[in-house]
């Protein structure tokens, strides 16, 4: 099974995205993720997007496609991928096809997970993650079971992303809506497009994500 999760940042796509990899067998691919990897390693990938990241914008096309073809491989052994954070532009979701298509990989759903924007600017201010594990958290709406210890791994050190601030936040809505809505189209006249609601507790936005994943295939 192959899932795209679409949604604004915020919307709770990695959320999600992990509660699906645990139960399907699946892989989380999300470019977020490894361009934050690149910059912690400093490599020139991470060092040209860092500053672009820091901005709220959209690191260029044909960096981030060479960099999710590497990682499509890396989904061998498991039931399938879940692509959380691309497909962010036209380009992207056409250069995605033409990758599904020679890797013969079949794409079964997309999911687009819909929230309003003062929600998006309360989960962005509180959200902060594990540094050993990554597991995600949010001050209000998921602290760590004790205070300062991580849930899943035990570590104590944690970390609150740099474009989490309200200004940031403000240009990646931005780019959001003009670069990455206007592919919503694109996937729902293909047919494959399913929307979720995102608002209300995390199990029960998992529950609406179930019901479509478990729907087919
Ligand atoms: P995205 O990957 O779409 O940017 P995240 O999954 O990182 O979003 O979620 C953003 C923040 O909101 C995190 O701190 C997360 O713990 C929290 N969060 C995710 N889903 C919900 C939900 N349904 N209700 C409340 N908070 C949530
Ligand atoms: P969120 O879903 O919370 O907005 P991500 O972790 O997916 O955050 O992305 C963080 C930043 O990484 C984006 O603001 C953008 O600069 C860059 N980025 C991630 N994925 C892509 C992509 N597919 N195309 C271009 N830039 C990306
Ligand atoms: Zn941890």
């Amino acid at each position: 099974m192959n899932v795209i999760l679409l949604g604004p940042p915020g919307a709770g796509k990695g959320t999600q995205a992990k509660q699906l990899e645990e139960e399907f067998n699946l892989v989380q691919l999300s470019t977020g993720d490894m361009l934050r990897e690149e910059v912690k390693a400093g490599s020139e990938l991470g060092q040209t997007a860092k500053k672009i990241m820091d901005a709220g914008e959209l690191v260029p096309d044909d960096l981030i496609i060479a960099m999710i073809s590497d990682r499509m491989d890396q989904a061998e052994g498991k039931n399938g991928v879940i692509l959380d954070g691309f497909p962010r532009t036209t380009p992207q979701a056409e250069a995605l096809d033409a990758m599904l298509t020679e890797k013969n990989i079949q794409l079964d759903h997309v999911i687009q997970i819909e929230i309003a924007e003062e929600i998006i600017v309360a989960r962005l201010s509180g959200r902060f993650g594990c540094a050993k594990c990554g597991a995600g958290y949010h001050d209000e709406f998921k602290p760590t079971q004790i205070e300062g210890v991580c849930d899943d791994c035990g570590s104590t050190e944690f970390i609150r992303r740099s474009d989490d601030n309200p200004e940031t936040v403000r240009n990646r809505l931005a780019a959001y809506e003009k670069q990455t809505a206007p592919i919503l189209p694109y996937y729902a006249a293909k047919g494959t497009l399913q929307k979720v609601d995102g608002l209300g507790e995390i199990d029960e936005v998992y529950r609406r994500v179930k019901e479509i994943v478990s729907g087919g295939s």
